[in-house]
């Protein structure tokens, strides 16, 4: 029986003694009182467990009661190790499901990049720490258009591919994340020009080869602003908020990074004022049309001119129309101001039939006039009132303002296509989309961007592709206006192209409605209905 207790207690002391190594792994884990007090219970049941192990090899024969002890005291030592076993694996697994998700917390479940938390943890720590670097936003180029155009699943997997490639190719020490749809931050531990400049060419290598998903090839471009920690600030948000407009900079220059200066806020601040100035513009009727004929070849007849916006100033400059125009569509002004021109156009139509002219006006459409019904509301009206008919007006659409909402724009388009209005394709070829929109719309012509025409020379490319734009507007069946016509010589070429229509400084200027008639009949030019 002595032998059977003394067996009974090692064993206990063993299992205590396993206990004691995962105690002490959760006492390490969980900083807490009641993990430590049981700690040391265990170190005391050790050693009293020690004790009476003693006492029972220094005991001839053991009592019925010390059997019970020893038996008790075995189950107790199991029990503290399966408690302590059991608790250590809770703990572990808790500590996983933590770590996973602080881990999904911080990243872009798409990309796996860290997202826009971990990048602001992480900037603040860099500016706390004060060490100079830089930040860089850059943002896709038209990834929305190849959203609308090839899907949601292509984007995605493009943004995929996209960061998986940067991520490789950037240097130690970068810490690239993204924060939006298709905006991502990069921050650089370094501040000098040479070094953004080097980095700056990795990122461009790397887009160099186009992303191939499911057969489809995509080249993709990023603009990237630039800003520096802590010449231009010192704390976050006028950094990004530097870095964002200096982002804005290189797509509008189309270069691939900028760096921020202060001319490009004192840049901002003006179009921010020109921005506020638009409502007033409107209510002071500042703005005029000014009219470009575009000329029909194969016919002395001009009876096609293209209505474009004039915003002149008290000194008598002008605000050009490529400023204020999209000013106008980011702060919504563009709805009324296009309504505007639409009934500065009725009324001049007057003008021009009391001086025996069949116009037929063009008028330019932004994204937004296509996003709702206001502007095709007051279209019909004016058709049903009698004041306009639909022959006296061609609707001039881009491809990007068409592609910003392409189910809401088909609808409105064929709406006004079935109205009897004319539907000329501006800035044909500059965009991403062109086949799939002539494929879906009902477009009547077909703008060749003007781009191409003035860079127009015997046998170079633009040459070549302003040929086969107008050999493939001839087999949709539509007509072909070259615009940016200057010389004469450019001229002649497209007249042998057979281009349908002619416009561009070689024929005229845009002109006010006063001094444009007198223009004409003093080019010789026959206006009247074709
Ligand atoms: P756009 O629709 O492509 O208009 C043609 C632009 O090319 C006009 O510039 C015109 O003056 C210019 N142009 C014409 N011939 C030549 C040429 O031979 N050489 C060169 N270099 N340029 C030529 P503008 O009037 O400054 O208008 C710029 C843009 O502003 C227009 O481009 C159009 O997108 C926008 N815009 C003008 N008026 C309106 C308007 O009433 N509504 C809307 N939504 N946009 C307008
Ligand atoms: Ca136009
Ligand atoms: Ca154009």
């Amino acid at each position: 029986m002595n032998i059977l207790s003394i067996c009974l207690v090692a064993l206990g002391l063993v299992f205590l003694s396993q206990s004691l190594k995962p105690a002490i792994k959760i006492c390490k884990q969980v900083h807490s009182l009641g993990w430590q007090l049981l700690l040391l219970l265990i170190v005391f049941f050790f050693i009293g467990y020690c004790s009476f192990l003693y006492y029972l090899t220094t005991i001839t024969t053991v009592s019925i009661v010390e059997i019970c002890l020893s038996t008790i005291l075995f189950g107790g030592s199991i029990f503290v190790f399966m408690v302590i076993e059991f608790s250590l694996n809770s703990i572990e697994e808790l500590h996983i499901i933590a770590q996973k998700e602080r881990y999904n917390a911080l990243h872009d479940s798409l990309t796996g990049l860290p997202n826009r938390l971990h990048f602001m943890e992480t900037v603040t720590t860099k500016v706390v720490a004060a060490a100079p670097f830089s930040v860089f936003v850059l943002d896709l180029n038209d990834f929305k258009q190849i959203n609308d155009v090839v899907g949601h699943y292509y984007g995605d997997q493009l943004l995929i591919k996209l960061s998986k490639r940067l991520s490789r190719a950037l240097p130690e020490g970068c810490f690239f994340s993204r924060v939006g749809g298709d905006e991502f931050v990069l921050l650089f531990n370094a501040i000098e020009l040479s070094e953004i400049s080097d980095l700056m060419a990795i990122i461009d290598k790397t887009l160099v080869k186009p992303f191939n998903i499911n057969s489809y090839n995509f080249n993709v471009r990023i603009s990237t602003g630039i800003s520096l920690f802590p010449y231009h600030s010192s704390t976050i948000a006028p950094l990004l908020q530097k870095a964002d407009t200096a982002m804005y900079e290189s797509k509008k220059q189309q270069v691939s990074y900028r760096l921020y200066n202060d001319t490009l806020d004192d840049d901002a601040k003006a179009r921010l004022a020109i921005s506020s100035k638009l409502h007033l513009a409107l209510a002071k009727n500042q703005f005029q049309l000014y009219y470009q004929p575009l000329v029909k070849l194969q016919s002395t007849k001009v009876h096609h001119f293209e209505a474009l916006l004039r915003w002149p100033q008290t000194d008598g400059s002008f605000i050009p129309p490529d400023q204020f125009i999209p000013l106008a569509e980011q702060n919504g002004t563009i709805r009324q101001i296009t309504l505007w021109v639409l009934d500065t156009i009725t009324q001049d139509l007057v003008d021009f039939a009391a001086q025996d002219v069949d116009a037929c006006i063009h008028i330019n459409l932004s994204a937004l006039d296509l996003q709702d019904d206001y502007f095709s509301t007051r279209l019909s009206a004016l058709v049903r009132e009698g004041l306009l008919s639909p022959v006296q007006l061609v609707l001039e659409v881009t491809e990007t303002a068409i592609m910003t909402d392409i189910t809401k724009t088909r609808d409105i388009l064929s709406k006004l296509s079935r109205l009897g209005f004319r539907i000329s394709l501006d800035d044909f070829g500059t965009g991403f989309s062109s086949m799939s929109i002539l494929r879906e719309l009902p477009i009547n012509q077909i703008k060749i961007d003007r781009s191409f025409v003035m860079a127009m020379h015997n046998g170079n490319t633009n040459n070549a592709i302003v040929r086969s734009i107008i050999f493939l507007a001839k087999n949709l069946g539509c007509s072909v206006v070259a615009e940016g016509v200057e010389t004469k010589a450019i001229a002649a070429e497209l007249t042998l192209l057979r281009c349908d229509y002619l416009q561009g400084y070689y024929y005229s200027k845009p002109l006010p409605l006063a001094s444009l008639l007198p223009y004409c009949e003093q080019q010789g030019w026959k206006v009247a209905l074709q």
